[in-house]
């Protein structure tokens, strides 16, 4: 069966209510592809917002989520609570979590098994920086990465793993399409080696890094490009044309 194209929107810490109303209003309009499954994560704080007055064929999808069902764990949100509120997904290994906040890729592959037991989708997200790329470093840093999920975690069928440049994040520098095509590869020849050829044959494997309505249509000519994870570009009305990026 073809991979279905995905296409996940991370508003990071961005937005107000007002801001936030009008991304709905600009997604529930407009004609979306039917084939391109379409997640939005926005902040903590706008979930239920979002989830109420979205349209329910797009799906939210949390930014973070921590790796115990409950507790005296001041400040974090479950797996089990998230489900509770119909929100079906979160982004774990985000290089922003990795970089600014210091997670680990023990701790990312525990929040990642954890919100798989309680209920959610992932989008996993992995990635090299700079100083690693030009070390030729990529596939090792992103295979580490990947391999520390794979301890914890048996079932991949309900993630997507997100390919995301660190140099590319918020940066305008987009990875070429030989790039992209090349990592993906290896991360499906990984899922193949490492997990199982169903794996390798199932498993989404979207490109995040400076993705814009101009880029996209390349990128997602790659056969191993399974659709994008968009930051800043999900804010704007232009995320539709990515959206729509195999029209
Ligand atoms: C992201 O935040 O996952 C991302 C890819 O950001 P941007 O599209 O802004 O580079």
């Amino acid at each position: 069966m073809p991979r279905q194209f995905f296409v996940g929107g991370n508003f990071k810490m961005n937005g107000t209510i007002k801001s936030i109303t009008d991304i709905i209003h600009n997604l529930n309009q407009a004609p979306l592809d039917p084939g391109t499954e379409v997640v939005i994560a926005p902040p903590g704080l706008f979930l239920l917002l979002v989830r109420e007055h979205l349209k329910p064929e797009i799906e939210v999808c949390a930014q973070n989520v921590f790796d115990k069902p409950n507790g005296a764990f001041t400040g974090e949100i479950s797996a089990e609570q998230l489900a509770d509120a119909k929100i079906g997904w979160s982004l774990t290994g985000h290089s922003e979590r990795r970089v600014v906040l210091g997670e680990s890729d023990s701790f990312i592959a525990s929040k990642t098994a954890a919100a798989l037991s309680g209920g959610l989708n992932v989008i996993f997200c992995c990635g090299e920086t700079l100083d690693q790329r030009e070390a030729n470093e990529t596939i090792k840093v992103v295979t580490h990465q990947l391999a520390a999920v794979k301890e914890k975690t048996k079932d991949w069928s309900k993630i997507v793993i997100a390919y995301e440049p660190v140099w590319a994040i918020g940066t305008g520098k987009v990875a070429t399409t030989e790039q992209a095509q090349e990592v993906h590869a290896a991360i499906r020849k990984w899922l193949a080696e490492e997990v199982s050829t169903a794996a390798a044959d199932e498993t989404r494997i979207i490109y995040g890094g400076s993705v814009t309505e101009k880029n996209c249509a390349e990128l997602s000519q790659q056969a191993d490009v399974d659709g994008f994870l968009v930051g800043g570009a999900s804010l704007k009305p232009a995320f539709v044309d990515i959206i729509n990026a195999r029209q």
